[in-house]
């Protein structure tokens, strides 16, 4: 293939891969095992003990790196574990500046663990540059994005954060879970750290937990990889399989969950029950155009708000649902429906919750890949 760069679609399926050096197995196998033996000590064939590295681990990773256009890969337990590492790079009196509408575990992790070391969390909507800036100070170590976000789908312009970043020296860090290397790639847009709760679109089949950091800096991913070994929280072998696995079909599962999307935005934009939908396709969407210049398409995360809709009625109207199954999570090839008021945002406040427009009758889909005819008439009925 020489030296010529893959392009994405081929890179889900190759990147970073060869056969198995053993046997030539096409698929890495499950290297289903804590240590290797030595000749002598020190006499490794590069893997000493699985929690530093295991073959299957280091497949995904290598695949990862790949597909963010990185220089290195890392493979934790969850998303959140992954996040847990980029923390400990820090030290007490550092503070981090965060999108304000921050995934529910992402703000539980920082302020209800990491605020107890030391470390002060500074939230922006980081829609205005001059009021994200206004954030910045001489103990600013790190600025964490999130977008699209969730569940609102706002949108963030990841280069022109990276701009203020690098003027001060800051890291820059992108939650990249629901747009996916397919949609974005936040290193090519001045990122230098991209996470991943790879339980999500990556993986793709809600089968397992597992997180994702990608870096180009060789630097910053010796240290990264210095925390993962000591702290520990790795992405088992199995789950590295599944992950991997998971990874070959990302291009074409993102393609109809993209395409599926967009018709199920449409219909509820145009439906007389719906109030709101938030999308960020939409041209009347207030960051439309950024979203069009660092996506390749806008995904299959819709919310929603029903005309004269309430708590109650939110709740109705998930339980009804037959296609979409009511739970946690996103980004499987199944559509689920969450209500995010009682569910993946209940721990948050009312009032903050509503100061970010999540108000008790919004309805959140992660749209899937079946017949998108099927998923309609399921909507409808409940609507009905
Ligand atoms: C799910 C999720 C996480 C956390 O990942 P886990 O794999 O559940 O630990 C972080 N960020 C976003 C945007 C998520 O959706």
């Amino acid at each position: 293939m020489g030296k010529k760069e893959l392009k994405f679609n081929s890179k889900t399926i190759h990147g970073g891969q060869k056969p198995d050096a053993a046997y030539g197995a096409v698929m890495p196998p499950i290297y289903q095992t804590s240590t290797y033996a030595q000749s002598s000590p020190g006499g490794h064939k590069g893997f000493e003990y699985s929690r530093g590295a295991n073959p299957t681990r280091t497949a995904l990773e290598n695949a990862l790196a790949s597909l963010e256009n990185g220089g290195y890969g890392l493979a934790f337990g969850s998303g959140m574990a992954a996040i847990d590492a980029v923390m400990k790079l820090l030290v007490p009196g550092d503070e981090v500046i965060c999108t304000s509408d921050l995934y529910g575990g992402s703000y539980r992790l920082f302020k209800g663990v990491y605020e107890k070391y030391g470390i002060k969390f500074r939230f922006s909507p980081m829609e205005d540059m001059k009021e994200l800036e206004s954030h910045v100070n001489s103990k600013t170590k790190l600025v964490w994005v999130e977008t699209p976000t969730n569940p609102m789908m706002n949108i963030v312009d990841i280069k022109a954060v990276s701009k203020i970043t690098k003027t001060h020296n800051v890291l820059l860090a992108v939650d990249n879970t629901f747009a996916t290397p397919y949609l974005q790639r936040p290193l090519d847009l001045g990122a230098d750290i991209v996470m991943h709760s790879a339980t999500k679109y990556l993986a793709g089949h809600s089968d397992v937990i597992v997180g994702a950091l990608v870096v180009k800096d060789h630097s910053l991913a010796e240290q990264l990889y210095f925390i993962q070994k000591s702290s520990g929280g790795i992405c088992g072998p199995m789950d590295s399989y599944l992950t991997l696995r998971g990874i070959k079909t990302l291009h074409v599962r993102m393609q109809r969950h993209c395409e599926n999307g967009q018709i199920i935005a449409k219909y509820l934009e145009n439906h007389p029950k719906i109030d709101k939908v938030y999308w960020p396709g939409f041209e009347n969407h207030p960051y439309h155009k950024v979203a069009k210049a660092q996506m390749k398409s806008f995904g299959g995360m819709i919310s929603f708000v029903p005309k004269g809709g309430s708590y109650d009625n939110a709740i109705q109207f998930v339980e009804r649902l037959k296609i979409f199954t009511l739970a946690e999570s996103l980004g499987g090839v199944e559509s689920l429906v969450g209500h995010p008021a009682s569910m993946s945002h209940g721990s948050i406040p009312k009032d903050e919750r509503e100061k970010n427009r999540i108000v008790d009758a919004l309805i959140r889909l992660s749209v899937g890949i079946e017949d998108v005819e099927d998923l309609m008439d399921d909507l409808e009925q409940a609507l009905n």
